[in-house]
């Protein structure tokens, strides 16, 4: 998760928006309450829609490195048919240009995806036994 950091919430309660971090991310992942830094609220993603979004976001922080692989093994083979005659060298540099143009494209797209602000609603206080949980799962990430 942790390339999807840049992920907002906003509180319900307090009606601010913050950046989340790595541990409630976590939480929002694993659907476990946390508290809001502001308003001391316990919050949770309600919303089934924007968990759909949230745990795509799993999914679009995988496809950068994918990505650049994939452009280098490109540009790499377009250099390897120009040496071996199958590409002029206007050709080689028309793929390698429209590859990066395409790695370009790709990765705003990918940024595009990953601004995302989830609406966190306020819920009631947990019991004691939760808490803990959360704690621990805190503790965990730091
Ligand atoms: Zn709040």
């Amino acid at each position: 998760m942790a390339a999807a950091i840049g992920i907002k919430g906003h509180c319900a309660h307090c009606d601010i928006t913050f950046e989340l971090k790595p541990w409630q991310l976590n939480a929002i992942a694993i659907h476990e309450p946390f508290e809001c830094p502001y308003c001391q609220h316990t919050l949770q993603l309600a919303c089934p829609r924007q968990q759909r979004q949230f745990k795509a976001l799993d999914h679009w922080s995988m496809a950068p490195p994918g990505m650049a692989v994939f452009t280098c093994a490109v540009l790499i083979v377009a250099l390897v048919a120009e040496w071996v005659g199958l590409l002029t060298v206007i050709g080689q540099l028309n793929v390698s240009l429209l590859m990066l143009w395409v790695h370009f494209l790709v990765l705003r797209y990918v940024r595009h995806k990953r601004r995302l602000i989830v609406n966190l609603q306020a819920i009631k206080r947990l019991p004691l036994e939760h808490l803990t949980r959360i704690a621990c799962a805190r503790l965990g990430q730091q």
